[in-house]
């Protein structure tokens, strides 16, 4: 057995986690910019949470809120004059993905010039600044991961700025942050999690460490299905979607996301199709793909949530997402063509040719001549 784990992170969970350790952002600085989204932090009780904490321990802050869903370049840079012009210490967050990820490179932005053509490419210096995230959706696990997801217009797509600097010093985890999700914001996000742990699993990096922890968040979340299709998610159901969703987080910071985000992004870039939407419309084609070869791998992933055979998984998701969107076969081509692109593509059990691609898509949507 041989595998490397490394997951800085640490991690607070339960109700009045924030409050209850706050003095821990003494040791981070005096001046801390508060990264949102719109309205997310505000209806969710975050933001109340934070500034009144940084109140009581007399840390100056300022609110950067213009934080939008699949947060852009410009976003970033616009966030990372503020921190400099300040003179941040420390980056908080508490929002969604988009919003922790925009955070995310902030951070590191306010340590570093680093011009728009290198953001991704990988080698930054040896600073960011420290982050503190509060997720008030349980989907991403961006709270545990060194990613951040930009919208990229010059590749068509999503990509990810990625490094150890990333990892945030502090993740808060209140089920109470997520009372305020709508019902459908609710389902995108716990199978966007749900698609973390999955992929994570049937991926060419697993490792025996990250498929202990892919097992027990398929768990978690696949543990929610049957009251998230009752309409019926209380706060102890949004507690285990939360822990499922950082246990799936903490799966992709070692092996990587694989086909299902590659092509998913495309629904999001061109369609905008929700993120976690996006890879639950594709999840049931990638399945039945990696089946033909790996069985085995399937079987126990299904043993985890409690089901036999693929096609109840996949009538689970067909339920859950509703009517699915059109695509045309122009389309078809066009998005495959860019997933094949992806860097995470190549991470897939087993790896997806241009043909296999194609069928993904046709299968997950409804083909529009
Ligand atoms: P999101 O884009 O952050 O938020 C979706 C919507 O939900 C927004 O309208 C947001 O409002 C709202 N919202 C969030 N929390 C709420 C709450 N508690 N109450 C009411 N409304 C709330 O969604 P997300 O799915 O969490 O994040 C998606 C992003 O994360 C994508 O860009 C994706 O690529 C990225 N991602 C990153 C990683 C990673 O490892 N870093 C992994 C997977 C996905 P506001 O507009 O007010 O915020
Ligand atoms: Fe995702």
């Amino acid at each position: 057995m041989q595998f490397t784990y490394f997951m800085p992170t640490k991690v607070i969970m339960g109700a009045g986690c924030f409050q209850k350790n706050k003095e821990l952002l003494l040791s981070l600085g005096r001046k801390a910019l508060i990264v949102t989204g719109h309205s997310s932090a505000k209806v969710s009780g975050a933001l109340g949470d934070i500034t009144g904490a940084l109140s009581e321990l007399n840390i100056d802050y300022m609110v950067f809120d213009r934080v939008m869903n699949n947060p852009t370049i410009a976003c970033v840079y616009e966030g990372a004059a503020l921190a400099k012009d300040f003179a941040a210490e420390m980056i908080i967050s508490a929002g969604g993905g988009s919003p922790m990820d925009a955070a995310k490179v902030i951070a590191l932005l306010a340590c570093e010039r680093i011009p728009p053509e290198n953001l991704f490419s990988g080698k930054y210096g040896k600073k960011a600044l420290p982050l503190v995230l509060l997720p008030t959706t349980a989907g991403t696990g961006s709270e545990v991961t060194p990613y951040a997801v930009l919208t990229h217009e010059k590749i068509s797509s999503k990509a990810s700025v990625s490094s150890p600097l990333l990892f945030p010093r502090y993740a808060f985890l209140d089920p109470k942050y997520t009372a305020s999700l709508s019902e459908e914001v609710t389902i995108n996000t716990a199978i966007d999690a749900m698609s973390h742990a999955i992929e994570g699993f049937l991926c060419q990096r697993a490792t025996h460490m990250s498929d202990q922890l892919a097992l027990n968040s398929m768990a978690e979340i696949a543990g929610c299905f049957a009251a998230l299709e009752r309409h019926k998610i209380g706060l102890d159901e949004r507690a285990h979607l939360l822990y499922g969703s950082m246990l799936a987080g903490m799966v992709i910071a070692q092996t990587g996301t694989t086909a299902v985000h590659s092509l998913g992004y495309s629904l999001t870039y061109f369609k905008q199709v929700d993120h976690g939407r996006a890879n639950g419309l594709l999840l049931g084609a990638y399945l039945r793909f990696v089946e033909k070869a790996f069985p085995e791998r399937i079987a126990l992933m299904l043993k985890s949530m409690g089901y036999e055979r693929l096609s109840e998984l996949c009538s689970l998701f067909d339920s859950l997402l509703g009517g699915k969107e059109f695509i045309t076969e122009a389309e078809v081509v066009r998005y495959a063509e860019i997933a094949a692109k992806a860097k995470n593509l190549t991470n897939s059990l087993p790896v997806p040719t241009m043909a296999d691609l194609q069928g993904f898509l046709r299968e997950s949507l409804v083909i529009k001549d």
